[in-house]
């Protein structure tokens, strides 16, 4: 993968809140996958129970390292020459990459107007629309504020706990993350919520379909990802290869629920899965992929 270096990184689609101290909500309860207005979209199942209700997490970002802000602000940072080397500002060019995508293909692929939606960085805590989380639940979106929220030493964890390793995992799970923002605007999440409520004995495997068509979204993106470009017109990527989209492939296995079961030493039972096997997860990454058409997703097959 191959960033442009004379791209311009849009830092107004980052809302940068490392550093403002979590907002002192460690240990409330995270309404995952709850009632209305819960976080939906992660792209990770029982994360928390991987790691021991994410201290293992904390204890990562104890140790230091390179997620949490100075004094410079983002803006500043990725405006200087070396910026494609911060791991904050390869992100702010994910999240621009992804929603120049979107911007130009929901209208194209459903005609509906894409919504901006701005990703927060934070570190440790937030406080959300959907409650508080800690970084222990891993990256989501919250459809109640339409922001995607990360604590980029999630890519760590993907790397030395999940065994995910390479920078592609990176735009994967942001594009995953998009990917529930898409649902959000074309009701998807909401009419997949409702169905959950006539249909309870079926919610896990509801969540599923959801889950996998975050994944082939994100997949249709990494297609057409070499297509997209700044506010300016200079291309993003320069290149993305084969070894790129299987890096995401990889990232897209090991995440998926029987994996992290196995990982955490839990019985794996398809009923309680709720993003989807390793093998789903691949396939409908892949299924995007292969057609760079998001409506080839139609995991839920309404098509
Ligand atoms: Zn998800």
């Amino acid at each position: 993968m191959q960033l442009n270096e004379n791209a311009q990184i849009d830092t107004s689609q980052v809302d940068d809140r490392r550093g403002s101290g979590g907002g002192g909500i460690g240990g409330i309860p995270i309404p995952i996958g709850g009632g209305r207005g819960g976080i939906v979209g992660l792209v990770v199942a029982v994360l928390v129970a991987l790691l021991g209700g994410g201290f293992g997490l904390n204890a990562a970002l104890d140790g230091g390292g390179d997620s949490t802000g100075d004094n410079t602000s983002l803006e500043q940072k990725c405006s200087a020459d070396d910026a494609l080397q911060q791991l904050d500002c390869r992100n702010t060019l994910y999240v621009n990459s992804i929603q120049a995508y979107w911007q130009a293909e929901l209208p194209r692929a459903f005609g509906e107007q894409y919504q901006p939606s701005k990703t927060v960085f934070f570190s440790q805590a937030v406080n959300t629309a959907c409650g508080g989380a800690d970084s222990g639940v891993g990256p989501f979106y919250c459809p109640a504020d339409d922001l995607v929220y990360i604590d980029l030493s999630f890519y760590r964890v993907l790397a030395d706990q999940l065994g995910a390793e390479g920078e592609f995992a990176q735009p994967y799970v942001l594009a995953h993350e998009y990917g529930h923002h898409v649902q959000d605007l074309l009701g998807t999440e909401a009419q997949m919520r409702r169905q959950q409520q006539r249909d309870p004995g079926n919610a896990n495997a509801l969540s599923v379909k959801l889950e996998l068509q975050a994944d082939c979204y994100a997949g249709a993106w990494a297609r057409n990802a070499t297509g997209t470009a700044d506010a300016g017109g200079q291309k993003i990527f320069t290149s993305i290869s084969e070894q790129d989209v299987q890096q995401a492939i990889d990232t897209a296995e090991k995440i998926g629920d029987d994996a992290i079961s196995e990982r955490a030493n839990r019985p794996v039972n398809p009923d309680e899965f709720t993003h989807g096997s390793s093998a789903q997860r691949k396939e409908w990454f892949t299924r995007g992929y292969s057609s760079g058409d998001p409506k080839a997703c139609d995991t839920f097959g309404n098509g």
